[in-house]
């Protein structure tokens, strides 16, 4: 591609978020989709359609319907968010034909898309086709039990339900429930990991957190498939515990999401200062030292422009993700603005700073990000202040760092500046005669 395509590519694709994404990617997202769509003509073509089981259908997702409105009226934390929608899926896949578990997804997300909050459309159709496919194998796997062979199961053998009836068939249902689960977070964990380009270790998927999550959904979506199948009036028990759940744990994590930057996941700004100031303070107060440092990306403006703004954001995620596998877990990682990030290192003097920094800057440095199968670089300039050194309170010490990032970005990028120890202030091992730290650079700041 020459030079000059490039805006107008750029510009031209923006209207379709989902052609700005990594080619393997788009193949695998359509592949799935692909794949949905078959098995969908298959088992319409295998499955006798019941009034029962339109009703038992309509009545399940007009459940999760409901799910859906109450998330709405809690307001969705941005980002990452879990639900419980899962209490919903289960029943579809235990008590009906597998054609149903793939149908599921579609309403249901689409009322999200409209009605809670607007996502980028082939994410959601990406995540409407994880799910309806993970519902549609593990209710295979489940009919499987009951019927006379696979073509039997993927028709829906009408027995299967009673298996829910005996200790056995409801573990057999965990199981089968819990493999919906698995297969769909892997789904999308491959689906993460090839947008990352395989630069960046994506976020866990599977912390302790999701899996109690996990569980939860489970039981609560096995619990529901039993009662539905003793009678569909039923649902209308369930309904208000599984709200209350779900209402609990959205704003768990609507709590969380207000200490976060949505894009990265670090600590943002305001409660990284917050944390700081008061880490500044006990560090102060016992005598202890501490040290800041500011990390900006080199020319980001330039990545943006060259592969747009969603490989930009890949790239902040990618940088933080790396910066986080650096630090200890005493350090304080926040997203400070644009492409600035800030660490607070407890208990570090200046030598300690400098090398953690140093550190950072080079693992940045080595980071593989591809786009379109072509690497892309990306390097970071540091600046770091210590307490008692370089200033008293986190203001004086932002200051301090940022007029050494300032002068590392001034003498060519790529590279860590502290300001110049005080009359008398700690020497740095490796520092050289005239106060460069590590490549040479006037150690002194205005
Ligand atoms: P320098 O090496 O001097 O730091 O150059 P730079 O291009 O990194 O710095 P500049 O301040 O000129 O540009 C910062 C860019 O960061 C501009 C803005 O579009 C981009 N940016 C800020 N926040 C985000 C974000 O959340 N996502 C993306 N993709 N880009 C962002
Ligand atoms: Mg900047
Ligand atoms: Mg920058």
């Amino acid at each position: 591609m020459s030079i000059s395509e490039k805006p107008l590519a750029a510009g031209r694709r923006s209207q379709w978020p989902v052609l700005q994404q990594p080619r393997g990617l788009v193949v695998y997202m359509g592949m799935l989709l692909f794949a949905a769509l078959f098995l969908f003509g298959a088992s319409a073509a295998l499955t006798s359609v019941h009034l029962s089981d339109l009703v038992a259908f309509l009545a399940l997702a007009l459940c999760a319907g409901i799910c859906v409105e109450a998330i709405r009226r809690l307001g969705v934390p941005a980002g990452f968010a879990r639900d419980l929608l899962g209490a919903w899926w289960f029943p579809v896949v235990l008590l009906l034909p597998p054609l149903y578990s793939l149908l599921v997804p579609v309403p249901v997300f689409l009322l999200l898309q409209l009605r809670a909050r607007r996502a980028l459309a082939h994410r959601r159709v990406f995540n409407a086709t994880a799910v309806g496919l993970s519902g549609f194998l593990a209710s295979v796997a489940w009919h499987l039990a009951a019927a006379d062979g696979l073509w039997d199961a993927v028709g829906g053998a009408p027995e299967a339900q009673e298996q829910l009836g005996t200790a056995a068939g409801v573990l057999l249902a965990v199981a089968c429930c819990a493999a919906f689960t698995a297969l769909n977070t892997v789904l999308v964990a491959l689906a993460v990991r090839i947008s990352a380009g395989g630069g960046s270790a994506p976020r866990p998927m599977w912390d302790r957190e999701a899996c109690t999550v996990d569980a939860v959904e489970l039981c609560v979506g096995v619990t529901v498939a039993v009662l539905a199948q003793l009678s569909l009036f039923l649902l209308a028990i369930a309904v208000p515990p599984v709200l209350l759940l779900q209402r609990s744990l959205l704003f768990q994590q609507l709590r969380t999401a207000a200490r976060t930057d949505p894009k990265t996941g670090l600590l943002n700004a305001p409660t990284w200062e917050q944390e700081a100031s008061a880490e500044i303070a006990r560090a102060r107060s016992s005598r202890g030292r501490a040290a800041v440092l500011i990390v900006d990306i080199d020319h980001f403006k330039r990545v943006n422009d060259n592969h747009g703004h969603l490989f930009g954001d890949q790239v902040l995620l990618g940088v933080a993700t790396t910066i986080a596998q650096q630090l200890r877990q005493s350090d304080l990682l926040g997203r400070f603005g644009g492409e600035e990030f800030v660490v607070l290192l407890p208990g570090a003097d200046t030598a300690e700073a400098w090398q953690a920094a140093e550190r950072l800057r080079s693992q940045v440095g080595s980071m593989q990000i591809a786009v379109e199968e072509v690497p892309v670089s990306i390097t970071v300039s540091v600046g770091a202040a210590v307490v008692g050194e370089h200033g008293n309170d986190l203001v004086e010490l932002l200051t301090a760092a940022d007029l050494a990032l300032y002068r590392a970005k001034e003498t060519g990028r790529n590279r860590v500046c502290l300001p110049a120890a005080r009359q008398g202030g700690t020497r740095i091992p490796g520092q050289r005669e005239g106060g460069p730290f590590g490549r040479g650079l006037p150690g002194q700041i205005g």
